[in-house]
């Protein structure tokens, strides 16, 4: 992580946030990304003083909470909040002041676990429930195959039907 090995790819002025709109900044570097998976990139070595073809790829993002959103097309707010839990996500709502909040933590414990058992300090019931499985990749493809992406401001909000995803992100058109 020092500065020497970091390099700015991309800048996206303010002041608001792009939203699921940030796909539409981020083309030229997936452009650029698929050339150098595809097309490989001549690369000196120093110690050999010979060039080789390097291959890049894409191997992780850091973000917020936010931007996860943002990047993933996977809503972070309201009943679905957790992509890790997804449709399993312990949400609840507070109708006296509008807010969600989310339940299910001790579905994580170990099956034998005393909390899953305490009714007494957390909400009255025992947690029997295994941890949700998380979505896999394949998955997620089947469920945004024919997903049709309107990007711009000026385009209708869409309803929110109960789908947590927003987008198939930028980053489902690479190849791996
Ligand atoms: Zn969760």
């Amino acid at each position: 992580m020092k500065s020497e090995f970091l390099m700015l790819s991309l800048l996206i002025l303010g002041p608001a946030s792009p939203g699921n709109d940030i796909d539409v900044y981020l083309q030229p570097l997936i452009e650029e990304l698929k050339d150098l998976w595809c097309n490989r990139l001549d690369t000196d070595n120093a110690t050999k003083k010979e060039t080789f073809k390097m291959y890049a790829t894409l191997r992780s993002t850091t973000s917020d909470f936010p931007g996860y959103a943002m990047l993933s097309g996977y809503s972070t707010k309201g009943k679905f909040a957790c992509p890790y839990c997804h449709y399993e996500t312990g949400h609840r709502f507070l109708s006296n002041n509008n807010k969600s909040f989310y339940m299910a933590h001790r579905r994580f414990l170990d099956a034998d676990h005393p909390w899953r058992y305490d009714t007494k300090a957390f909400d009255r019931e025992t947690e029997e429930r295994a941890a949700p499985e998380p979505l896999t990749g394949f998955e997620i493809e089947e469920l945004l195959k024919d997903w049709k992406n309107n990007f711009g401001k000026l385009q209708p909000k869409k309803k929110n039907d109960g789908c947590p995803w927003r987008k198939s992100s930028i980053f489902h058109t690479l190849v791996y």
